[in-house]
């Protein structure tokens, strides 16, 4: 744990499993209710000065990014470790969030002027709430609390991260090597259980709470934050619906709608997990997503020939099991994968499942895990109807060759991002907002960070 800028003993431990191995990997610290008031007091204390000098702020978030590319290698084994993705995946997560960090530095927030006449001069403020917690879940572990910072310190915000009791080493490690160039208290780091996070959201001295999560635990998240009214950003599930037009082309999308997909094995809020196809289309785009499933190399993350590593934890291997097994119950054809891959580990092989409808537990459910049901469909009315009709509204996507009708149809589809050709596409200029049940405010952009602040308005007569 990362407290005061200091790493600090822990009383007491919890252990962390190597995905690949299904084995003991190492143990990690679980914070007490007595460390965690230290480490809030001393993101209070770093707030005080890390809110007044821009200029400052932006030098330490440079040298924040340098600092962590410089330990890409190092941080990326510990991810693939812990989390199962292939190395270079570890890497490109590091890499990314350091990319977050300039982009957010290099944004100008001057204060807006409202108005500057002969009668008065109105500015608009954006000042910062304090003390941040960022909770993250355990796809993109370092990425995930690494884009909250950045956004929360760039506006002044002290930041406290706590990972998922799955992924809690390399984002011990990363906020450890921040402090060598960030002041004490500017970013620290907790882990602990689910227990650490309520106390964390229940915390007098928390002034906002950024969680990416559950829809389950973002509801018990938002009811934490009311008696407080704490300022909350709520980045949840999903059950992302691609509608392919019926004038694609399969061969030359199927590649395109695999890896988005299956990318991070599936474990990505926003990958595409239903396919809606028209009838004519489905075989051929059901045989060539087939194709590439079967010809995926699934293994251990540190080989590199791996294409996809093991699930991340033996719950979400149970739930992608139980899925698929429900769906090839009820008559549903698994025409690539649909087991278990060979090894000790928790890996399965890329899933390919035709023959099955709305209705089905892994169509309606967001099965977060390398399987993907492909459905057809009669009229694009009836597509965008199927699709819409679900309570999450993460993402979505249209596959076509025809892009200004694609960008029609996106219009259609009630999600906070919608992809033409391209799916869980984020860029740091790209706000990122679930719609209905996957979330309650943006991320990312001058939009998400606007998040970590509070409007204050400068009135003076004349
Ligand atoms: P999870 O909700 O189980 O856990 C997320 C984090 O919340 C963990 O750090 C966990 O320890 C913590 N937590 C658990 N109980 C808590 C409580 N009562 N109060 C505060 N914190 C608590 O989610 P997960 O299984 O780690 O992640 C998978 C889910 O996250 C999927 O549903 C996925 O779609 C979603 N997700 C969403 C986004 C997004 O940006 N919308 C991104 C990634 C993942």
């Amino acid at each position: 744990m990362i407290i005061r800028g200091r790493c600090v003993k822990p009383e007491a431990t919890f252990e962390v499993v190597n995905p690949a191995t299904g084995r003991f990997l190492a143990n990690a610290p679980d914070a007490t209710p007595k460390q965690l008031d230290d480490t809030m007091e001393g993101a209070l204390a770093a707030f005080h000065s890390w809110k007044v000098d821009d200029a400052a702020r932006v030098a330490a978030m440079y040298a924040a990014a340098e600092v962590m590319e410089r330990h890409a290698a190092d941080l990326a084994q510990i991810l693939t470790a812990e989390q199962g993705k292939p190395l270079r995946e570890s890497v490109a997560e590091v890499e990314t969030t350091a990319r977050w960090f300039r982009w957010y530095a290099d944004l100008d927030i001057t204060p807006e002027v409202a108005e500057d006449s002969d009668v008065r001069r109105v500015v608009v403020h954006r000042r910062p709430l304090g003390p941040v917690i960022a909770i993250a879940p355990w796809n993109f572990p370092i990425q995930s609390a690494g884009k909250k910072a950045a956004q929360a310190l760039r506006v002044g915000n002290t930041v406290v991260v706590k990972p998922s009791p799955f992924t809690p080493l390399a984002t011990l490690k990363w906020v450890e090597v921040l402090q060598g160039v960030l002041a004490p208290g500017v970013v620290s780091a907790l882990s602990g259980g689910a227990q650490l996070g309520s106390w964390m959201t229940s915390h007098p001295l928390t002034r906002k709470i950024s969680f990416t999560g559950s829809t389950a635990t973002g509801k018990l998240v938002a009811a934490a934050a009311v008696p407080d009214l704490k300022r909350t950003t709520l980045e949840l599930g999903g059950n992302d619906a691609a509608i392919v037009l019926d004038d694609a082309d399969p061969a030359a999308i199927a590649a395109g709608i695999f890896d988005r997909g299956f990318v991070n094995c599936g474990q990505t809020c926003a990958a595409i997990k239903r396919v809606y196809v028209p009838e004519k289309l489905h075989d051929e785009l059901v045989d060539a997503l087939a194709a590439i499933a079967d010809n995926k190399v699934v293994g251990v993350g540190t080989d590199p020939t791996t294409d996809y590593g093991p699930v991340n934890n033996r719950i979400q291997l149970g739930i992608v099991t139980d899925l698929v097994e429900d769906a090839l119950h009820k008559g549903a054809h698994a025409a690539a994968g649909g087991t278990r891959h060979d090894g000790e580990g928790y890996f399965y092989r890329p899933t390919i499942l035709s023959n099955l409808d709305d209705g089905v537990r892994i169509v309606d459910e967001e099965q977060f895990g390398p399987a993907l049901p492909v459905m057809s469909y009669k009229t694009l009315d009836e597509a965008l109807a199927r699709a819409n009709d679900s309570k999450y509204g993460l993402g979505g996507s249209v596959w076509t060759s025809d892009l200004e009708r694609g960008e029609a149809v996106a219009d259609r589809i009630e999600a906070g991002t919608v992809w033409v050709n391209n799916h869980a596409q984020t860029l740091p200029h790209q706000p990122f907002a679930g719609a209905k049940w996957s979330g309650i405010g943006v991320e990312n952009s001058r939009l998400g960070m606007l998040e970590f602040t509070q409007v204050q308005a400068v009135h003076v007569a004349r």
